[in-house]
């Protein structure tokens, strides 16, 4: 179900810029998500989200940003896709993230965009003009398993769909990377699985890639997954309430070990996976600390 709601405002200002792609400003065009993966975030109560398989979209988005641009003294970095995907389906009638894409080109202001769905090259010219002052896209992968993929990320298009959009922006000339996060306990923590998000990543023309090896587990969002788990891998809930019990942040078990193997798997093709070595708007008109990837192929 989509619903309309009309929002006070749009632009939330970030305490930490440094730790998450130099992102000064979040929007969040819609609430809920589409893709419905089992593990996502964005279902705890503290979001006070209700049915998060429907999406709530802020009628009023546009004319909010153009107005939150024009008071700013400072240009700074838009981000997007912490909540909920600004590419979910419904984006595709909708085009409200396509219009405030226009809106951050015409104001001249960077941005960050972070998704799950190939239907962002539709908007790739625009992207590639906000370039010219900055911009970057980092694509969520967890697995570069299709089948896989299809159970715990049901509605979002395919890992191999989201590198081949990977590799149509990184050719276009746009800073492109993977999150590679979460990396689900039991399911996905296999030397197997990391090896082959970063050789495919890698070879799609990623430029970096932010790992974290574990996941988060709470209240409602906890209990969702649990279902997901009885229904898709059955015994394993028993083995992640033995683990993590309670905990919120959920590490990987041999984490050390895997970071290690991620880190060398990276270093051996010239790949940034560290955040404060990706490339982000320095206020030139340009990015700084880019470490390009010398073995793209
Ligand atoms: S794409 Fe992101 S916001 Fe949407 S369901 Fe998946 S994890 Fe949640």
């Amino acid at each position: 179900m989509i619903r309309e709601i009309s929002a006070k405002t749009l632009l939330t200002r970030m305490k930490s810029p440094a730790s998450w792609f130099g992102v000064t400003y979040n929007m969040n065009i819609y609430r809920g998500c589409q893709h419905g993966c089992i593990y996502c975030d964005s279902r705890s109560q503290c979001y006070g989200i209700e049915n998060f398989e429907d999406v709530l979209v802020k009628v009023n988005s546009i004319a909010l940003l153009k107005k939150e641009l024009s008071g700013k003294r400072k240009v700074a970095t838009i981000g997007t896709g912490s909540m909920s995907d600004p590419y979910t389906p419904v984006e595709k009638h909708l085009n409200f993230t396509g219009r405030a894409l226009e809106v951050i080109e015409n104001y001249g202001f960077p941005a960050h965009i972070v998704t799950k769905s190939d239907l962002i090259l539709r908007d790739a010219e625009l992207i590639r003009s906000i370039s010219r002052v900055f911009a970057s896209v980092a694509f969520t992968l967890t697995t570069a398993d299709d089948s896989l993929a299809a159970i715990i990320e049901p509605g979002a298009p395919r890992p191999s769909a989201r590198l081949d959009a990977l590799r149509q922006l990184a050719d276009a000339g746009v800073y492109t990377g993977i999150l590679m996060m979460p990396v689900l306990p039991y399911i996905e923590d296999t030397k197997e699985n990391i090896e082959a998000v970063v050789r495919q990543s890698h070879s799609s023309g990623a430029s970096f890639i932010i790992p974290w090896l574990g996941m988060s587990l709470r209240d409602r969002q906890r209990e969702y997954y649990f279902s997901k788990l009885d229904l898709h891998f059955p015994g394993l809930r028993r083995k992640y309430e033995k683990e993590y019990s309670s905990l919120y942040s959920c590490a990987v078990k041999s984490a050390g070990e895997l970071y290690s193997f991620f880190g060398k798997l990276c270093e051996d093709r010239g790949m940034t996976c560290d955040m404060k070595n990706v490339r982000k708007y320095n206020g030139n008109g340009g990015g700084d600390c880019f470490q390009p990837s010398l073995f793209h192929g």
